[in-house]
């Protein structure tokens, strides 16, 4: 009996061990159930809600941004359309967002030039201005961006080593190809307010 306390003690602390680590794994289940709840409730990215089979080649408006008396404009500069037609591809793409961000930093408007910049799914650009503004003020300075690119010949201004980090990825013929293309339906369409 004697011999056996010392034994049961030594059980009864390992069973509770046990049992706070149960209650510890419990506990973590539980934060992280919690945290994926919260993470399905955040808030969509507006973006996400433009029902992207329906939308065409077009200059929209994606959103408006505020931080006190400073307003910027998001401009979605759509060339092919989603889910329907192939992607760019990835060096034509390089090379009107060197060709693109050239223009429109030596432009008439390039102190209102926040950023240009390509979508990770390939179908388009961003254009971010300061101002509250509408697709048909930067209508004209698309276009003659468009008529640059077309334009360009030589070598892609950036895309040196010492100033890229993928220097050799462009195309310029292909990045002709996609600016021609989405010139045409600017002109044509004149798609500036997203389907509703
Ligand atoms: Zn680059």
């Amino acid at each position: 009996m004697h011999t056996m306390q010392p034994r049961k003690q030594a059980i009864t602390a390992a069973c509770s061990g046990e049992l706070w680590k149960g209650k510890a794994r419990a506990l973590r289940l539980q934060i992280w159930t919690r945290d994926l709840r919260r993470e399905k409730e955040m808030e969509k990215i507006a973006s996400f809600t433009i029902d992207h089979t329906r939308l065409l080649p077009g200059l929209y408006v994606s959103r408006r941004d505020a931080h006190g008396d400073v307003c910027v404009t998001t401009f979605d500069l759509r060339v092919t359309a989603p889910n329907r037609e192939p992607v760019m591809d990835v060096p034509a793409i390089h090379t009107i967002e060197h060709l693109g961000a050239t223009y429109l930093r030596n432009s008439a408007v390039k102190d209102d030039v926040v950023y240009f910049g390509p979508m990770g799914c390939r179908t388009g650009f961003y254009l971010v201005m300061f101002g509250k503004l509408e697709s048909a003020e930067v209508l004209d300075t698309v276009l003659s961006m468009c008529d640059f690119i077309l334009a360009f010949e030589g070598e892609i201004p950036g895309a040196r080593p010492e100033e890229c980090g993928n220097y050799l990825d462009q195309n310029l013929p292909m990045a002709k190809y996609y600016t021609e293309k989405y010139r045409r339906a600017l002109v044509e369409h004149r798609r500036l307010t997203y389907p509703a």
